[in-house]
C-alpha cells in the first residue's frame, strides 16, 4: 500500500478538446463555455479548454479565438490549449492563453500523416513556439501519441517513445504525456514504459498517462501507471472522443470511470463524481447521444446503503433474479 501522503492523484481533463474534437455534431460555443464551466465546478483544476490548430483541420475546435477570452476563469484552474505551431501560438496569446500542449508521436509514419512532418521536423518547429511561451512564462506540455502502437508502423518499443520524451523534456517543457492514440496497450507494457523513463532520468512528476478505452484496458492501465509511479492521468468527461481509427468504438478513458475506480481504490483527488456526472450528462444532451462511459450509465456506488450515486432521480425497477 502506498502511503497516505503519496496517494495524490493529478486529472487533467481533456474532454473539451480531445474529446470533442472528434465529434461531428457542432456544438454553440456558449454550450462549450457551459461544459468547461460544469467540469470547474466539479472539482477539476487542469481542463484543455481548446485547440489552436488550423480551423479547416477540426471545424469542431474553430472557435477557439472566441472561447478563450470568454472562460469563466477561476485562480485554481489551469486552461490548457493545444498549439500547433507559431501561427497558432499568435492565435492563443491574442485570445488570452496562458498554459498550451503540444504534440508529436512515437512514430514518424503517425507524424507524417498527421502533422505532414517528421518527429525531428516537428520538434524544430515547436522550439519557437515553447521559447516564446516560456518567456510569457506559460506551462508548457507535450504529448507524445502512438507511445505503445501506432496506426501505421505497429508496435511502438518503450525505448522509441522514451526517446522522444527525453527530447521534448530538453525543450524545457514541464509535463510530457505519453498517449496510447489507438487503444492498444496493455498493464504490463504501461509499466514497463513508466519504469524505463524514470530509469532514463524523467523525473515521475513530470509524466502524465492518455489512455483509451479502445479495447477496455484504459483503467486497468491507469492502475498499473499508479504501481510505477505516475500521479497524472487524461481523462474525458462523458467518455467523448472516439477513435478515428476504430469508427464505432470508445475513445478516450471516461473522467466518471477514472474518478469512480480513484475514489474506491483511496486515492485523492478533488474531484466530485456527482458533479462530473453533471457535466457528463450535459455534454451528452449537447451531442444528442447516450453516455458512453460505464459510470456515467450505471452511477456511482454508495457501499453504505447499496444504491447507485449521480444519477437523475428515477423510480426503481423491481429486480428479479
Ligand atoms: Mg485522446
Amino acid at each position: 500500500m502506498v502511503p497516505t501522503a503519496d496517494r495524490r492523484v493529478r486529472i487533467y481533463e481533456v474532454g473539451p478538446r480531445d474529446g470533442l474534437q472528434n465529434e461531428s455534431r457542432p456544438i454553440p460555443t456558449a454550450d462549450k463555455l457551459r461544459f468547461i464551466e460544469l467540469l470547474a465546478v466539479a472539482g477539476l483544476t487542469e481542463i484543455e479548454a481548446t485547440s489552436f490548430v488550423r480551423p479547416s483541420a477540426i471545424p469542431q475546435l474553430a472557435d477557439a479565438d472566441e472561447i478563450v477570452p470568454a472562460l469563466g476563469r477561476r485562480d485554481t484552474v489551469r486552461y490548457p490549449v493545444l498549439v500547433p505551431n507559431e501561427r497558432g501560438m499568435a492565435r492563443a496569446e491574442a485570445a488570452g492563453a496562458d498554459a498550451l500542449a503540444v504534440f508529436t508521436a512515437a512514430s514518424d509514419a503517425f507524424t507524417e500523416h498527421n502533422i505532414g512532418m517528421t518527429i525531428t521536423e516537428s520538434l524544430v518547429a515547436f522550439q519557437p513556439v515553447l521559447d516564446r511561451a516560456a518567456s510569457l512564462g506559460w506551462w508548457r506540455r507535450a504529448y507524445v501519441s502512438t507511445a505503445f502502437g501506432c496506426p501505421y508502423a505497429g508496435a511502438i518499443k518503450p525505448a522509441a517513445a522514451i526517446e522522444i520524451g527525453l527530447r521534448l523534456a530538453a525543450l524545457g517543457v514541464e509535463e510530457i504525456c505519453f498517449g496510447d492514440t489507438i487503444g492498444v496497450a496493455i498493464p504490463d507494457q504501461v509499466e514497463e514504459l513508466a519504469g524505463l523513463a524514470i530509469a532514463a532520468g524523467m523525473a515521475p512528476g513530470r509524466i502524465a498517462f492518455h489512455f483509451h478505452d479502445t479495447r477496455g484496458t484504459a483503467l486497468a492501465n491507469v492502475a498499473a501507471g499508479l504501481r510505477a509511479g505516475i500521479r497524472t492521468f487524461d481523462a474525458s468527461t462523458g467518455g467523448t472522443g472516439g477513435c478515428p481509427y476504430a469508427p464505432g468504438a470508445a475513445g478516450n478513458l471516461a473522467t466518471e470511470d477514472l474518478v469512480y475506480f480513484l475514489d474506491a481504490s483511496g486515492w485523492t483527488h478533488g474531484v466530485r463524481l456527482d458533479g462530473i456526472l453533471e457535466a457528463a450528462r450535459f455534454i451528452a444532451g449537447a451531442l444528442d447521444r447516450p453516455l458512453a462511459s460505464k459510470v456515467g450509465q450505471a452511477g456511482g456506488w454508495d457501499p453504505g446503503t447499496g444504491a447507485a450515486t449521480g444519477l437523475p432521480a428515477v423510480i426503481r425497477p423491481i429486480v428479479t433474479p
